[in-house]
């Protein structure tokens, strides 16, 4: 049994196009329960599809995918201290939102629908592109203006309409809402089916680490699809008895644009609001995030944090990444900032340390 329930007040979606709940505005969660058939897992295919029974669309005929995920982690020194980095930069579209965006459409397809609307800062939209035009759907995706011209070229081949919107980010998310009420709203952000794919990211660094969990997770983070999808997935894990331990989640965002790690600073249950300032980590420039108190609360309960880091830092890290051979896009060198300021201060981590690359270099063309 699948059910798409309010987190706060426990009513059902209403209907299948609502996009968040009609009496207190949060998104929907997904009620399902994830199983982990280990030595039938362990026969297929190295794809985040092999964990088919935690994945909630109901028949395989309705999968769209590329066989993507089940990226390399590899053991790296960072500044003096092993680190182990999945390479997401490595799926089909270039970032881990493929993992979402390939169970999102899925769904989509499971339900008949032929038209939808996205709104993305660039990666998502280029995800929900590539997978929509597989699965023959039509696709439209709400960009800011000033997104990365590689990205807007990449949607716009992969068949996607779009539609540059004037101002931030958050202007953005305003605009797509009045054509959400036309077509489906596969939203990245709001939509849990996003969730379920991104939690795979956490199976697999299990999987890969001999199904152990890690004592600690660095991740860049704005809307939390990724910080939530890892969260979920630990848990899945957990119920399952699989592991026995939630790692802490460090959640990493730019001095440029950080309501969350604000937040965290001063204590607050809910994201600061802040001025945007310029930023080149354009993945992560989101103001207002609508996970946000959720966000805040799982960090606490796993005993994580949330830290910003300069845009000097970012750039520089960005750099040297390169000079080692990972070549990652801008906002990706976020968590490299983190894991330098995570090392450097007292409350250095403990035990295993994993993060991750979340998208390809190529993406920032014209940075160069
Ligand atoms: C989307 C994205 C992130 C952050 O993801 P959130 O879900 O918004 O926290 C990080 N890096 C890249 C390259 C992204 O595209
Ligand atoms: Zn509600």
């Amino acid at each position: 049994m699948i059910r798409m329930v309010c987190p706060t007040c426990k009513k059902a979606a209403p209907d299948s196009m609502a996009y968040r709940c009609p009496d207190c505005g949060e998104p929907f969660e997904l009620e399902f329960e994830a199983r982990f058939p280990i030595d039938k897992i362990r026969k297929r295919k190295a794809n985040l599809w092999r964990y088919r029974e935690a994945i909630p669309i109901e028949s395989d005929e309705n999968i769209v995918s590329f066989e993507e995920g089940f990226t390399p982690l590899l053991k790296f020194d960072i500044r003096g201290h092993p680190v182990w980095v999945k390479q997401d930069h490595l799926f089909p579209s270039g970032s881990y939102k493929d993992r979402g965006a390939s169970v999102l459409i899925s769904y989509v397809r499971s339900m008949r629908i032929e038209n939808v609307v996205e709104d993305s800062s660039g990666n998502a939209g280029c995800s929900i592109a590539m997978y929509a035009t597989a699965a023959g759907i039509e696709c439209e995706v709400f960009v800011p203006q000033v997104t990365s011209p590689a990205k807007m070229e990449q949607a716009r081949m992969l068949g996607a309409r779009l539609r540059k919107i004037p101002g931030s980010r958050q202007e953005t998310a305003q605009a797509v809402l009045e054509e959400a009420k036309r077509a489906y709203y596969a939203s990245h952000v709001y939509n849990p089916y996003f969730l379920q794919g991104t939690k795979t990211l956490a199976y697999e660094i299990v999987e890969q680490m001999e199904w152990t969990a890690p004592d600690s997770l660095i991740l860049p983070i704005g809307n939390g699809t990724l910080l939530l999808g890892v969260y979920n997935g630990f848990k899945d894990l957990i119920q399952a008895g699989i592991i026995h331990k939630m790692p802490k989640l460090i959640g990493i965002q730019t001095e440029s644009c950080n309501p969350l790690a604000s937040a965290w600073e001063q204590q607050s249950a809910k994201p600061i609001s802040i001025v945007l300032q310029p930023t080149v980590a354009e993945g992560i420039a989101i103001a207002q995030p609508v996970h946000g108190k959720h966000i805040l609360s799982v960090v606490r309960e796993t005993g994580g944090a949330l830290l910003s880091v300069t845009e000097e830092a970012i750039l520089r890290n960005w750099r040297e990444m390169a000079k080692k051979g990972f070549f990652m896009e801008l906002t990706s060198a976020t968590a490299f900032a983190g894991i330098e300021r995570v090392f450097e201060s007292e409350s250095r981590p403990e035990g295993t340390t994993v993060s991750l690359i979340t998208g390809h270099g190529l993406k920032s063309i014209g940075h160069f």
